[in-house]
């Protein structure tokens, strides 16, 4: 439930309809807005008292939220969520945010490597998994916690902040003490316990699609982090399950448009995992940012022909170059710009 206050409202009025939303037993958010504020009632089970609120001075009309996922729909807050970093980066605001970098940290070489090339030419975000949740025990689980420091080692050289993925609710402390944003995979999509820690993680949250999840489930699952009190929260289409065997996956574009639609949370692009398939990514980079995606989480490796996860659809540098001239071209054409590296990779 909302409850809209007047234009005009004070915030004595304002305070008031928080503290009746308390004295209630639920929790109030007030969203200070261009117009007017609006204070959400968080934890409606139904029972709440709307004639208690829409008597209250400042208060314009209450609204309920038809939609199962409250604070991440649209209804919620009409104005578009801009996730900002420390470095700069401003995810769902007017410039297309790419992040990239390895499927996987290596080694030092690897990952610094990386970093100073994307960061030549275009990337804000660093990408590369630490704790890596493959499909086989037996393949490469990642680095750990030293992984991690080279992740930070990269960031501090470059300026690139740092998105890496946490694997369980007893890993994400960790994750969050190096990264600028958590990511949760698309195999911990709907893992409740996870959603719940990155949400008290203090950090933003990189949400992947699961495999075969609607985007229904999808918001509900960013809702869980959300009523954890985080609201920067970054959605990510990454393709979903594929009858054909064409490409990895089948790489969902109409997610961008619907959660755009629906939410008011920047929604990213992932072509890498979305296809699967080196000469697949450009193409389908291009058309995410076409279809007005917020941003790119790309996969890049020195040599993808020793990578030790992802390698067959990692772009090397010069491909991701090349790629970042085209993508650069196409948001211009749409009125939109690619986010600018730090100031402090500029000057480094
Ligand atoms: C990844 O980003 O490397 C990854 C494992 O992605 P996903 O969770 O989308 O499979
Ligand atoms: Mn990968």
């Amino acid at each position: 439930m909302l409850v809209v206050m007047r234009h005009d409202a004070s915030s004595d009025e304002i305070q008031g309809v928080v503290r009746a939303i308390e004295a209630m037993g639920y929790r109030a958010r007030p969203m200070p807005g261009a117009q007017r504020t609006t204070v959400g009632l968080v934890g409606n089970d139904g029972r709440v008292e709307e004639g208690r609120l829409v008597g209250l001075d400042g208060v314009l009309r209450v609204i309920h939220v038809s939609q199962p996922y409250k604070q991440v729909s649209r209804e919620w807050c009409p104005e578009d969520t801009v996730v900002e970093l420390d470095n700069g980066a401003r995810i769902g605001g007017e410039d297309v945010v790419i992040m990239a970098g390895p499927c996987a940290v290596e080694s030092r070489e690897q990952i610094l490597e990386s970093a100073r090339r994307v960061a030549a030419t275009g990337a804000t975000v660093l990408r590369g998994g630490a704790f890596k949740p493959r499909t086989s025990p037996y393949s490469f689980q990642g680095l750990g916690e030293e992984g991690l420091q080279l992740l930070a080692e990269a960031r501090d050289e470059t300026g690139l902040a740092v998105v890496t993925e946490a694997i369980d609710s007893e890993g994400v402390a960790l994750v969050a003490e190096y990264a600028d944003i958590i990511q949760i995979g698309a195999r911990n999509m709907q893992n409740y316990s996870l959603l719940r820690a990155a949400g008290r993680a203090g950090r933003p949250v990189l949400l992947k699609r699961g495999m075969s999840a609607t985007i229904k489930e999808l918001l509900l699952a960013a809702e869980y982090i959300v009523a954890e009190g985080e609201p920067r929260v970054i959605l990510c289409e990454r393709g979903v399950r594929n009858f054909d065997t064409h490409a990895r996956n089948l790489f969902d574009l109409t997610a961008v448009v619907t959660v755009k639609e629906l939410s008011h949370l920047p929604i990213i692009a992932d072509p890498s995992h979305g296809t699967g398939a080196r000469s697949k990514v450009g193409p389908m980079a291009r058309a995410s940012v076409a279809a007005g995606a917020d941003g790119l989480i790309v996969e890049v490796h020195p040599d993808p022909t020793t990578a030790a996860s992802d390698g067959a659809q990692s772009l090397t540098p010069d491909q991701f170059d090349e790629l970042m001239t085209e993508v650069e071209q196409i948001a211009r054409s749409l009125g939109r710009g690619v986010a600018q590296p730090a100031a402090v990779a500029l000057s480094g």
